[in-house]
């Protein structure tokens, strides 16, 4: 593989995200950096929390992590997110550098009141496919593409992507990132998630072990 930069632009040739802010932020698990991005096409807003020295050529552990609010922040059970999220931040922390992309996009791109509507269908017997084809919204209607670029305004090139999702790995590729590892995020989840878990493995591609 060559190490040469050149080799390594968006694939847009421009980035359409503007970094607004930067700051400190020590967490339970470390000392990390926190940036706020805006993007220039739309209203979406980013945050990516970073750690270390970002350098094109040094293989670098990143994660796309998109937002749930159940996961992460009231410690549903329902899937894995909020444990992946941490998995992450401790494996940046082990690593000293690294990077989390946390797109806003909550409930694959769905909004946290029709992901409500799609775990009442979901009490009712749906799995989560099931539950957002009933309430009439594509399986998946994220796009990672402002993502990647966020990854190269931070100076990143050569990516450890820790992630289970194809579609964020192939995403990064198309974006231009050279992804040289993905590291899986294999974390202890409890039983009310093995649905979901089993769900996302057999309809949406999911690479992770998953015994059921
Ligand atoms: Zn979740």
């Amino acid at each position: 593989m060559s190490e040469n930069s050149q080799d390594c632009l968006p694939t847009t040739h421009t980035i359409s995200v503007e970094k607004i802010a930067t700051a400190k932020l020590p967490t339970q698990i470390g000392q990390f950096k926190i940036a706020g991005y805006r993007s220039l096409t739309s209203n979406e807003e980013f945050v990516v929390l970073y750690k270390g020295e970002m350098q094109k050529n040094f293989p670098t552990l990143v994660r796309i992590h998109s937002q749930c609010l159940t996961g992460d922040v009231f410690g549903s059970i329902k899937c894995d997110c909020g444990l992946q999220l941490r998995k992450a931040m401790e494996l940046i922390e082990e690593a000293g550098r690294g990077a989390i992309v946390y797109q806003q996009q909550e409930g694959r791109g769905i909004g946290i009141i029709n992901k409500i509507r799609a775990y009442a269908l979901q009490d009712e017997g749906a799995d989560t496919v099931e539950a957002n084809e009933e309430l009439g919204f594509v399986v998946d209607a994220r796009e990672y593409q402002q993502c990647a670029e966020i990854l190269f305004d931070l100076g990143l090139c050569r990516v450890r992507v820790m992630s289970n999702n194809p579609d964020k790995i192939k995403a990064l590729e198309k974006a231009g990132l050279k992804v040289v590892e993905r590291v899986p995020i294999e974390v202890d989840s409890q039983e009310p998630a093995a649905h979901y878990l089993r769900t996302k493995k057999k309809k949406l591609g999911h690479l992770f072990e998953f015994n059921d």
